[in-house]
């Protein structure tokens, strides 16, 4: 009996896989999406150090990736979970990616040959760009194999993709199998820990932004692959070939509203948003930026020094919500009554994003019900107590890592990870539980 179980490849996940790993312990890492790597991956810089997000965060990628004491399982879910701590039995389902990783070389050939090429939004773009039913989710993915989506292959849903698939006729590898069907993988583990991360806010659910009418109203988490070197732009700001001078953003999106039932402050819009701000003024150094907020919330390491920095990049700051964005011939108007001048105002702009928050993930109920936990008034995984057990959960041997536990940047993330994967270490080196580590 060994190892400890993480679910969840961002960075939470992959760091507390490896300090397990580190230590000389296995670390069996599951990840639902293709590739590690998680939200951290799609950030173009961080704030407020401005570090390049995919510089910082591919090498990290790569060392899991690499890591003799971890055991890599993307494209996979863990379905079951019985035994208690010590001593977990864990069923891991692996999903078909139609493509045998042993045998693919990541050279993108049954990419480029898709017949859907360019029709599928790209879930790593925020649907900014489009991928095929073949595809790798993005250029720096770990591992670097790419994946045939079932749900839109002609092959897998109607058994027939022209009279030969291209994909197939183009692999160099022959690694294209479509007779690939799920596999279940079964693990015995000592401890669990829980990286599954955040859903961002549905805008959609504020419909007085427009957010799904009008093109040019983006979330930041959209804005984020407009604005990087790998994103479908290549990083130049313009949406449908079309410039963009002036930029509102406006805060609170989704958080402390209680009448969507989202109270809490979501920590990061603030931050990213200035970040965001100063990557516009960067990009556009004539741009009019106006960012709408509620209460600005600084509070972390270098966070106030950044907003001044922003601030005196000559973006302006308004006091005031939103209630109403509308179109003035191809322009956005966007709708205030800022708080501080007591007068409403209307800004035009020709892109508007919206910060929005961070919510427990779809899926946050059927992890709850696998692994015996329970939530928060939140929504967000429960931790045993808030102050004194910030990462245990009242299941012992089950731990929580990174936003799956509330809204968090990267630094509380990585630190709460850390901390989670030395409470895991605790339990495989009890004598009773692991007589020998079972790493490599
Ligand atoms: Fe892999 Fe074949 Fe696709 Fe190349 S063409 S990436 S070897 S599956
Ligand atoms: Fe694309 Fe057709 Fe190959 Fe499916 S079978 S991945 S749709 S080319």
């Amino acid at each position: 009996m060994a190892g400890t179980l993480v679910i969840g490849a961002g960075i939470a996940g992959m760091q507390a896989a490896l300090d397990i790993a580190d230590a000389g312990f296995k670390a069996y890492l599951v990840e639902k999406e293709p590739s590690i790597g998680g939200r951290m991956a799609q950030l173009d810089e961080t704030f407020p150090t401005l570090d390049c997000s995919s510089c910082i965060l591919t090498p990290k990628m790569v060392s899991v990736g690499g890591h003799a004491n971890i055991e890599l399982m993307t494209y996979s879910e863990v379905v079951e979970v019985e035994g208690n701590a010590g001593h977990f039995e864990v069923k891991v389902r692996k999903n078909p990616r139609y493509i045998d990783v042993e045998k693919c070389t990541g050279c993108g050939m049954c990419a480029e040959n898709c017949r859907l090429k360019g029709r599928i939004d790209s879930e790593f773009d925020v649907a900014m760009g489009k991928r095929g039913a073949a595809y790798l989710p993005f250029p720096q993915a770990v591992p670097l194999k790419y994946t045939i989506d079932g749900e839109h292959c002609l092959m897998i849903q109607r058994g027939k993709c022209g009279k030969s698939p291209p994909c197939r006729d183009a692999c160099p590898a022959d690694a294209i199998d479509f007779d690939q069907q799920e596999e279940i993988v079964e693990l015995e583990v000592a401890a669990i820990i829980v990286a599954t991360g955040f859903d961002p806010f549905d805008a959609r659910l504020k419909p007085e932004y427009g957010y799904g009418i009008y093109s040019n109203v983006i979330t930041g988490l959209q804005f984020e692959r407009l604005s990087s070197a790998s994103g479908p732009t290549f990083g130049e700001l313009k949406l449908n070939d079309t410039n963009i001078e002036d930029v509102v953003f406006i805060h609170c999106v989704g958080s402390r509203d209680r009448n969507l039932g989202n109270p809490y402050c979501s920590r990061v819009c603030c931050m990213y948003t200035a970040k965001q701000a100063h990557l516009v003024r960067h990009k556009l150094p004539d741009a009019q930026i106006t960012v709408f907020y509620t209460d600005i919330r600084a509070f972390g390491k270098g966070f106030e020094e950044f907003y001044d920095r922003v601030r005196e990049e000559r973006v302006r700051y308004r006091r005031g919500n939103p209630s109403e964005i509308y179109k003035r011939g191809d322009r956005l108007v966007v709708r205030a009554e800022d708080t501080l001048l007591g007068k409403p105002v209307e800004v035009e702009a020709d892109l508007v994003v919206l910060a929005v928050g961070l919510v427990p993930r779809e899926d946050a109920q059927a992890v709850v019900e696998l692994l015996g936990l329970s939530r928060s008034e939140d929504g967000f995984l429960k931790e045993a107590h808030a102050k004194l057990q910030p990462t245990d959960t009242e299941v012992e041997g089950i731990f929580l890592a990174g936003c799956c536990q509330g809204p968090k940047d990267i630094p509380d993330a990585v630190a709460q990870a850390k901390a989670s994967a030395a409470s895991a270490i605790v339990i495989m080196s009890h004598p009773t539980n692991n007589p020998a580590s079972g790493a490599d």
